[in-house]
C-alpha cells in the first residue's frame, strides 16, 4: 500500500507498480508507431472498444511508411465503427508528412511531433514520454477527471480557463523522472479507479488529499459541460437499386462530417424524385446535432446527384450489400447495408 505521507507522484508510482495496467498491445514494446496508433485511437474511445481495431490496423498497416502509402479509402475501412474519422484521416496524412519531413523516422521533439495533423500538445507528450522517456505533462479526458476531483477545480474543463488551471497543476505534478511511468499511472487511475461513475475511492492513493472526497463531493466534479439542447436536422438517404440488387454509394469529400466516407447519396427534401418506397426513418446523434435520417429507395433509372455546382463531382460506385467493398461507411450506412442485405428490396 502506498505510504500516505509520500507526495502525489511517489504514491501514484507505488500504485501503478502493483495495480497498472501492462499487459496492453501497444505496451509490448516502445515504439513511436504503435503508441502514437494508440494514443490517437484512445482520443474519445475506451480501451475495450480500441484494442481490436489497433489489432487490426497494425497487422495491415504495420509501419509508418505502409501506412503513407496505403489507399485512404482502406485507412477508413479499418477505421468503420470507431467514429470520429478525421482521426484516421489525420493519421493517414501524418504519416505521408513524416515520411516526407522526417524521413520516415518518427520526429524526437515537442515542437515537431505536434506539427503532425490532429497530434496536440497532450497526445504529443504521452507519445514522446513512452516512447523516449522524455519529460512532458499530459491532460487527456482520464486525467482531466482526477484532477479536477483531486483539486476540486471549479468549472467546466472545456472552458479555456479551467483547462489552463489543470494544464498547470498537471504540470507541477508531473515528475522530472520516471514521467513515463507517472503518465501511465495517473491514466490508469482515471481508468481503474477514478471512473466518471462510480469511482472506485477507498481503493485510491491519493484519497488522503483528495478535495472532492474530503467535501464529500466527488460526484460534483469534473463540472459538467453546461447544458444546451441539440439541434435537430433532417435528411433523406437516396437508395438506387439496380437490376443486380445492387445499390449506388458516393464517396463524400475529403472534410467535414463522414468526409472520404462512402454514403448514399443524400438529399433534403425528396420533391423531384420518384419514391418507389420508404423505409423507417432513424436518429444518428453527432456530438453537435442529431440527424434525423429517412431511407427512401428511388426509381433507379433517376442518377441522384447530391452535388451542388461548386463542389467536384463525386466518385460513385454500385455496390453488393451482402458483399460491401472494404471502403470506409458512415455508421448508418453500415446499418443501412446491413438491413438491405438481410431483406433485399424487390423492385416491381
Ligand atoms: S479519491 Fe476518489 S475522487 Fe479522489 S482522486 Fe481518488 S478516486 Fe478520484
Amino acid at each position: 500500500m502506498p505510504n500516505s505521507t509520500a507526495n502525489f507522484a511517489e504514491r501514484l508510482l507505488a500504485w501503478y507498480a502493483t495495480d497498472g495496467r501492462k499487459g496492453l498491445p501497444w505496451q509490448r514494446n516502445r515504439e513511436p508507431y504503435p503508441i502514437w496508433i494508440s494514443e490517437i485511437m484512445l482520443q474519445q474511445t475506451q480501451v475495450t472498444t480500441v484494442i481490436p481495431y489497433f489489432e487490426r490496423f497494425l497487422h495491415q498497416f504495420p509501419n509508418i511508411a505502409v501506412l503513407a502509402q496505403a489507399p485512404i479509402d482502406d485507412v477508413l475501412y479499418l477505421w468503420t465503427g470507431l467514429g470520429y474519422y478525421a482521426r484516421a484521416r489525420n493519421l493517414h496524412k501524418a504519416a505521408q508528412q513524416i515520411q516526407k519531413n522526417h524521413a520516415g523516422q518518427f520526429p524526437h521533439t515537442l515542437d515537431q511531433v505536434v506539427e503532425l495533423p490532429g497530434v496536440g500538445l497532450s497526445t504529443a507528450g504521452a507519445i514522446l514520454s513512452f516512447a523516449f522517456g522524455q519529460t512532458h505533462t499530459i491532460l487527456d479526458g482520464n486525467v482531466k477527471r482526477v484532477l479536477s476531483r483531486h483539486g476540486a477545480v471549479e468549472g467546466w474543463p472545456g472552458k479555456t480557463q479551467v483547462h489552463n488551471t489543470l494544464w498547470e497543476i498537471a504540470d507541477e505534478l508531473t515528475p522530472k523522472d520516471q514521467t513515463a511511468q507517472y503518465n501511465q499511472a495517473i491514466m490508469d487511475l482515471g481508468a481503474t479507479l477514478c471512473r466518471r461513475s462510480k469511482p472506485d475511492c477507498p481503493r485510491c492513493p491519493v484519497k488522503q488529499d483528495c478535495s472532492a472526497l474530503t467535501k464529500n463531493a466527488v460526484a460534483q466534479y469534473p463540472v459538467p459541460k453546461p447544458k444546451t439542447k441539440k439541434p435537430v436536422r433532417q435528411t433523406f438517404m437516396l437508395i438506387s437499386i439496380n437490376e443486380q440488387q445492387e445499390v449506388l454509394l458516393e464517396r463524400r469529400p475529403p472534410v467535414g462530417i463522414w468526409g472520404g466516407l462512402w454514403c448514399f447519396p443524400e438529399a433534403d427534401e425528396t420533391a423531384q424524385l420518384t419514391i418507389s418506397q420508404q423505409l423507417s426513418q432513424f436518429r444518428h446523434t453527432f456530438s453537435h446535432y442529431h440527424l434525423d435520417i429517412t431511407p427512401v429507395i428511388i426509381n433507379s433509372k433517376v442518377k441522384p446527384n447530391s452535388n451542388n455546382n461548386v463542389e467536384e463531382p463525386r466518385p460513385t460506385q454500385w455496390c453488393n450489400p451482402s458483399a460491401p467493398p472494404a471502403v470506409g461507411y458512415a455508421a448508418p450506412v453500415k446499418k443501412l447495408l446491413a438491413m438491405l442485405a438481410n431483406q433485399p428490396i424487390v423492385l416491381s
